[in-house]
């Protein structure tokens, strides 16, 4: 580590050994070391809950009040950002697109296109502005093994991008089971302090938690794990202004009907952590209907899309 990596940016005076710690966890700056919690630090550091208190304590103190008045809020949320989803009736479902700044679920039996959709974020995040991206790049948690290169060469040569810039603009890291996934999540404050990335994938994002908790009394432990897990996401989106886009695949019954089919894994945990759902739905080939699920201030409403060889399209 260099010696300017032993420094929390905006907060001197830690002791190199601390600050080296606290930044091999993801703790690099003011903001996430203010809304951590110092318990949980010091459980998988081998920091002093004392020392932890003081520094957090110290943090808090810097970004000022936790309070501010509802019209600075109101600012901000016009300021969120979006994405486009390649689908002009699929952003106007969502309100313009995929948010910054919350956690956007999309969830589905499988070849609903969930992961497809997921890469054509990839890409699109990269594209300028006023083509429905932010010029930015993407972290993409691969907990599946699911991501595909060459797919990604598809859809943006299709776009004319040089596949090779947008393959290098997205960061990949593959989960091997919870633990890892959740040490992977928490490296990116870091990975974010040399990329400029504004969008998070994580597909899927409760599948190893799934496998490892089986049976209704393990269900408390993995629930209890998922919420914490979404709450690290959660607070990744809002201090740092980023996109998180998670998947979630359902299992298909047949002999459920639509409304009641809906009912994604992970219960109200992730009910209550995804600010947005989208329910994938497969119609026929390559078409796809997409329905958006309580969300806190767009109507309900369903529409359709194709997955096309050059990516997610409108049905033309
Ligand atoms: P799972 O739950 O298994 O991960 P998923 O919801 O992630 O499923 P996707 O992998 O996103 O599903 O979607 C797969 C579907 O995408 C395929 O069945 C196919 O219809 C479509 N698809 C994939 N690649 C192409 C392509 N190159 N051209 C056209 N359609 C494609
Ligand atoms: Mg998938």
């Amino acid at each position: 580590m260099e010696e300017n990596d032993v420094k929390i940016k905006g907060l001197p005076g830690i002791p190199k050994n601390i600050a080296k710690k606290l930044i091999e966890l993801g703790y690099v700056d003011v903001k996430s070391l203010a809304f951590s919690n110092p318990e949980q630090i010091a459980d998988e550091s081998a920091i002093g809950l004392t020392t932890l208190q003081e520094i957090i304590k110290k943090a808090r103190k810097k970004l000022g009040s936790p309070f501010e008045a509802a019209d600075s809020i109101y600012d901000k949320r016009t300021k969120i950002s979006r994405i486009t989803t390649g689908s002009y009736n699929l952003d106007s479902l969502l309100g313009g697109g995929i948010e910054s700044q919350s956690i956007t679920e999309v969830y589905g039996a499988f070849r609903s296109g969930k992961t497809q959709l997921a890469f054509q974020l990839a890409v699109n995040v990269q594209r300028p502005e006023d083509e429905g991206g932010l010029d930015a790049g993407a972290i993409f948690i691969d907990c599946e093994g699911s991501f595909r290169p060459e797919r990604i060469v598809e859809m943006a040569s299709a776009l004319s991008l040089h596949p090779m810039e947008i393959l290098k603009n997205i960061l990949v890291a593959r989960a091997y089971n919870s633990e890892h996934q959740i040490f992977i999540t928490k490296q990116i404050p870091k990975i974010l302090k040399k990329m400029n990335a504004r969008l998070i994938i994580v597909d899927s994002v409760i599948g190893h938690f799934r496998a490892e908790y089986l049976g209704p009394e393990s269900l408390i432990k993995r629930q209890g794990k998922l919420n914490k897990y979404l709450h690290l996401l959660q607070n990744l989106a809002s201090t740092y202004d980023l996109a998180v886009f998670i998947t979630n695949q359902i299992q298909a019954d047949p002999s459920i009907s639509y409304g009641d089919a809906s009912q994604p894994t992970g219960g109200n945990i992730l009910a209550h952590a995804a600010q947005t759902r989208i329910y994938l739905r497969r119609i026929r080939r390559n078409e796809r209907s997409a329905r958006l699920i309580d969300s806190p201030y767009l109507p309900e409403g369903e529409i359709v899309f194709e997955i096309t060889s050059d990516g997610i399209r409108d049905i033309t």
